[in-house]
């Protein structure tokens, strides 16, 4: 693999700190934004090591109750992987604060975590726990958070040599509202109109450019890094993540 500034970008301004502890494609991405104004976190995606990575960020365990809330941009395991650990150390840690867990519409991995999980500790867990089904246009807001999703296109790679039709897997793009700053994320996206939207004027904007070259001919499920950097000059500053480890 490469070395470990590849994977990982921060970005700040008066208001918001964004960090992306680490992202690569096919093993692990989450962001973390922070307000700087409440100290209040939502967090974009967890991948595994998630909770590695808010431990070595934080000075003590408090965080555990400042994250306000997790936005999943679909299911797949680099995405979601960290979700039944992190749950895991709230429950360890006796967070009391309910947390709410915005997922795409019938995305069944996030599903199956958050519903097994509740089911597992249903007597002993110390924090509710809710979902809310999202698809393109619904917003969700806390007192600290306003998400807005996007549907974007990400071809069901699993499902790829059983239909000629596309597959589409339920896959969305988020826009957060921090006061007057707003942040974008694509989540794992062809070229799309949902993927322009969320990005469009965005303070800033994260976008995933996992190819490093177009496939061509092959069914598109990512980005290259010439499309993410083109979809970027549609925000006012942008950084590219996602990218495929190298190999030997
Ligand atoms: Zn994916």
């Amino acid at each position: 693999m490469n070395k470990q500034d590849d994977y990982q970008t921060s970005w700040n301004n008066d208001e918001v700190h964004v960090s992306v502890p680490f992202s690569a494609a096919g093993v692990g991405t989450t962001v973390i934004i922070t307000s700087k104004f409440t100290g209040k976190m939502i967090l974009l995606d967890v991948g595994d090591g998630a909770l590695r990575d808010l431990l070595s960020a934080s000075a003590n365990y408090g965080f555990v109750n400042e994250i306000d809330l997790i936005a999943i941009s679909h299911g797949h395991f680099d995405h979601v992987g960290g979700l039944h650990s992190l749950l895991g150390f709230m429950r360890m840690m006796k967070r009391t604060n309910p947390l709410n867990i915005v997922i795409p519409a019938q995305c069944k991995e996030a599903l199956g975590i958050i519903q097994g999980f509740r089911e597992y500790y249903r007597e002993t867990l110390p924090f509710k726990i809710w979902y809310h089904e999202s698809s393109h246009g619904s917003g969700f807001d806390t007192d600290f958070f306003k998400v807005k999703s996007y549907g974007v296109e990400h071809y069901s790679l699993e499902n790829a040599s059983i239909d000629e039709n596309e597959v589409l897997e339920p896959a969305l793009g988020f826009r957060v509202q921090v006061g007057e700053t707003t942040v974008a994320y694509t989540g794992d996206t062809r070229m799309c109109p949902g993927a322009e939207l969320v990005v469009s004027d965005a303070d800033f904007a994260l976008i995933e450019a996992t190819y490093q070259d177009s496939p061509g001919t092959e069914r598109q499920v990512h980005l290259s890094r010439a499309e993410a950097q083109k979809l970027g000059t549609l925000a006012k500053e942008f950084t590219l993540i996602h990218m495929i480890p190298k190999s030997d």
